[in-house]
């Protein structure tokens, strides 16, 4: 027998920002607030379900009131025809960027709304969990306006080894010489047993990238993020080829077609898509077995809300071993430690980490409830 009421009665967005109490910058930004777009959409039985996109909410808030005339009266569990609706309709000019986060925010709040009717997590339905919880890695150290990196960035970095991370990503990609120092310093500080990446945030050419990732190749760095932009595969490539450090990007690619070329030139050793960026929980677990079938990692970019925060956990919990084994070398997850408002404040109850490990949401749906009062709280239109 199947489910009554499951048509789309409504979707709303609500785009929340907060300002930081101190701004923090990386290679080609600096940021004074963080900002969300949330989307809710309810079906015709007056459940709810949730998702988040990535990038600027009010552009991602744009975009969903176009998606909305193609959503109402449409079936919420019918998730891969709403999305392969959505992108035909709007991939002349939308194969990337907007459209695809917004339509990813969409496609999360559908897997959301669809286990929460079910009364299950989504990753039952995805068909896991492979795991239940999984290794967290700190992200962090961006830098400030004022102060010494090598003081505060080492301070930083230390926090999170006594809080009981494994592994620490670093913001470079400012200068190739102060960051050749700041890696070196970081490294000596937290010794040889903790996992240390770097993030460049695209802020080098294929030039910098080699020459920094050949001086630190006896450092023991896990890898080397978005060394350069994102829009030049074949820098990707000449990178890979050039130094020793395994690279890794994707949090700017999107769907199955942009990572199809990434995977099939092997310009990036570990893909990195945004569950709510990519095109959402749909489109990530097919990228995610596209990049099994060619041997390569997956590890999703994190960096929003604890929805997307939740998204991304429930893929975790389904992504293949890569390679299997026996002692399987299981994905890890990005937690973000940098200021953010209202990355917790959203959910009813917070999704932590307890000694690095941070354990898959079991509750239907994504497996979190929503604090509305944070919304109102947090909400700028
Ligand atoms: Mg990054």
């Amino acid at each position: 027998m199947s489910l009554n009421n499951t048509r789309i009665a409504s979707i709303r967005t609500h785009v929340l920002s907060a300002p930081l109490s101190k701004p923090f910058l990386w290679s080609f930004n600096r940021a004074d607030k963080r900002e969300g777009c949330i989307v809710e959409i309810t079906d015709e039985s007056g459940a709810t379900g949730w998702g988040e996109c990535f990038g600027p909410a009010k552009l991602n808030a744009a975009v969903i009131e176009a998606f909305t005339p193609h959503l109402i009266g449409k079936d919420g569990f019918a998730i891969d025809a709403i999305w392969q609706h959505l992108y035909n309709q709007f991939l002349d000019q939308g194969q990337k960027g907007l459209v695809i986060t917004a339509l990813s925010g969409i496609d999360i709040a559908l897997w959301d709304l669809k286990g929460r009717r079910l009364n299950e997590p989504v990753h039952r339905l995805l068909g896991g969990p492979i795991r239940s919880e999984v290794k967290a890695y700190a992200t962090g150290t961006y830098r400030l306006d004022e102060g010494n990196p090598l003081e505060y960035v080492i301070r930083e970095v230390k926090g999170y080894v006594d809080e009981g991370f494994h592994a620490v990503k670093i913001k470079i990609g400012f200068d190739v010489s102060s960051d050749l120092e700041l890696i070196r310093a970081v490294r000596s500080a937290v010794g040889p047993d903790i996992e240390l990446m770097i993030d460049a945030n695209h802020g080098y050419d294929a030039l910098e990238a080699i020459r920094l990732g050949q001086a630190i190749a006896d450092l023991d760095i896990r890898w080397f993020e978005e060394p350069v932009t994102p829009d030049n595969l074949g820098a990707y490539e000449e990178v890979r080829r050039g130094q020793p450090i395994p690279v890794a990007g994707g949090e700017c690619d999107f769907t199955r077609w942009g990572f199809r070329e990434i995977l099939q030139r092997r310009a990036i050793d570990i893909i990195q898509p945004d569950t709510a960026a990519a095109g959402g929980i749909s489109e990530c677990k097919k990228i995610a077995d596209m990049a099994a079938s060619f041997g390569v990692r997956y590890l999703p970019h994190v960096w929003g809300t604890g929805i997307g925060l939740a998204a991304a956990l429930q893929l975790i919990a389904v992504l293949p071993d890569t390679p299997p084994s026996y002692n399987p070398k299981a994905p890890i997850l990005e937690f973000d430690r940098s200021e953010h408002p209202f990355r917790q404040a959203v959910l009813e109850t917070p999704i932590e980490h307890g000694g690095g490990v941070v354990a898959v949401p079991s509750a239907p749906g994504l497996g979190i409830e929503i604090n509305r009062n944070a919304l109102d709280q947090f909400r700028i239109s």
